[in-house]
């Protein structure tokens, strides 16, 4: 399968990128422990992003895996899941910014984020700050206490541990590699990044010639 796309983002990095209808994301967690955040906005009209909202409302769950479409805030398919080695990823929490640092880590100092790598990452296509959602972040581990109380735990991913998600639009994307110390277990680690050309009718039937009978006039 042709790879596009191989980026591996060093810790507390991220990019942007532009994905395809039909090509195959795949983010892995090359070290384990380690989040990476996902957002996406349609490439024909930004003003359609990736709703957690819309999806969690559609999957009727707060923890998507494998089978589950991930909607747009207009009620689109962006993406559907195809695999998953985790099972357990964030889509309630926004990606981590300086204020996040500010306010919930008492941070005075200079944090890098999730939320300043995105803009950093999207900058270039268009996206505006204001504009980037809440993220799904892969592999971050959240419970929720039946009181409503959350509790971040360490990411239950081992190294080598991925997601594949096929993109269901032509799509402008950021992913990081999460700057968080509460949702990474307290290291910041790297995060690799591939996207696959769609399956071709030949990749899908690669026995069917072979086992062809012979024609003959
Ligand atoms: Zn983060």
């Amino acid at each position: 399968m042709t790879v596009l796309r191989s980026v591996h983002l060093e810790p507390q990095t991220g990019t942007g990128f532009i994905v395809r209808a039909g090509e195959l994301l795949t983010i892995t967690d090359p070290l384990g422990e380690q989040v990476s955040d996902l957002t996406s906005f349609a490439h024909d009209d930004p003003r359609e992003w990736l709703s957690s909202g819309r999806t969690i409302d559609y999957a009727n769950t707060i923890y998507v895996t494998t089978g589950h479409t991930l909607y747009s805030n207009r009620s689109r398919p962006m993406w559907t899941i195809v695999e998953d080695t985790v099972g357990r990823h964030d889509f309630l929490l926004t990606p981590c910014s300086p204020e996040t640092f500010s306010i919930i880590y008492k941070t005075t100092t200079h944090h890098q984020s999730c939320f300043a790598n995105l803009v950093q990452g999207l900058a270039p296509f268009g996206i505006a700050p204001d504009a980037i959602p809440t993220t799904l972040n892969l592999f971050m581990n959240v419970e929720i206490a039946p009181s409503g109380e959350l509790s971040i735990l360490p990411p239950r991913s081992r190294a080598g541990d991925h997601i594949v998600l096929r993109a269901e639009m032509d799509m402008i994307v950021g992913v990081t590699a999460c700057s968080a110390e509460l949702s990474n277990n307290g290291s910041f680690k790297p995060i690799d990044v591939e996207v696959r050309a769609p399956v071709s009718m030949r990749d899908d039937q690669p026995t069917r010639s072979a086992h062809a009978a012979p024609t003959s006039a």
